[in-house]
């Protein structure tokens, strides 16, 4: 038993999941990474970089500290792993991170245009926007800087500009929940941009009321 296996069994299994569900582009395509924060430690275990996870066992997930040195790991981390380590940094309540390449979030991403929360789950779960984060190169300090920017609104989603989705959580469960929950909200608003007809909005009341429920929780 090593020590950092649950964290790594955590992360594959997230990982496995969200592949075959076609969240990273392809069954065999690794356009993405998600991590797990250590409890109690400034560490992280995260996915490795540009391997498939159809085949991969828990042993080859990457355990790095926050400067992406390695603590266990076999394959270097996710060239991303520099904006996992700024989000925990930036970010107490964060624990967990999910990135990916899914589709109608992706829509968003080209069209630079933020989500707002028009279920009460979304802004229960997530919060009141899903908010774009600027375009820089894939694995960039810039990028790491750029998400680290747009952390303030204590949301759980993000659009990352020309590339892809952004969710965070206390834990592995509820970042991969916010992963569906973002697809599905992506989905829908897409489907109801196209029918040209006015976007009912969620009253102000109703954002305010579960602002403050996620504040105090
Ligand atoms: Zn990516």
């Amino acid at each position: 038993m090593g020590k950092y296996d649950q964290e790594q069994k955590e992360v594959l299994n997230c990982a496995k999941w969200l592949s075959e569900h076609g969240y990273f582009g392809g069954f065999r395509g690794s356009g993405g990474n998600i991590s797990l924060k250590v409890a109690d430690e400034n560490i992280i275990a995260i996915t490795p970089s540009g391997r498939p996870y159809w085949d991969m066992s828990f042993a080859d997930i990457s355990v790095v500290d926050f400067e992406l040195k390695p603590v266990d790991a076999k394959y270097a981390p996710s060239k991303e792993a520099r904006m996992h380590a700024a989000i925990y940094q930036h970010r107490s309540d964060v624990k967990a991170v999910v990135h990916t390449h899914q589709t109608y979030a992706s829509i968003f991403s080209i069209i630079n245009q933020s989500i707002p929360a028009l279920f009460d789950e979304i802004a229960n779960e997530i919060g009141a926007v899903i908010e774009i984060v600027p375009y820089a190169i894939s694995g960039s300090e810039e990028l790491a800087q750029n998400v680290a920017d747009r952390l303030g609104n204590q949301c759980l989603c993000y659009i990352l500009q020309n590339h892809g989705a952004l969710s965070l959580g206390a834990g592995i469960d509820q970042a991969w929940k916010n992963t569906e929950l973002l697809e599905k909200a992506a989905q829908v608003y897409y489907h109801a941009l196209m029918t040209g007809r006015e976007i009912s909005q969620l009253p102000r009341e109703t954002i305010d009321y579960f602002n403050k429920k996620r504040e105090s929780s």
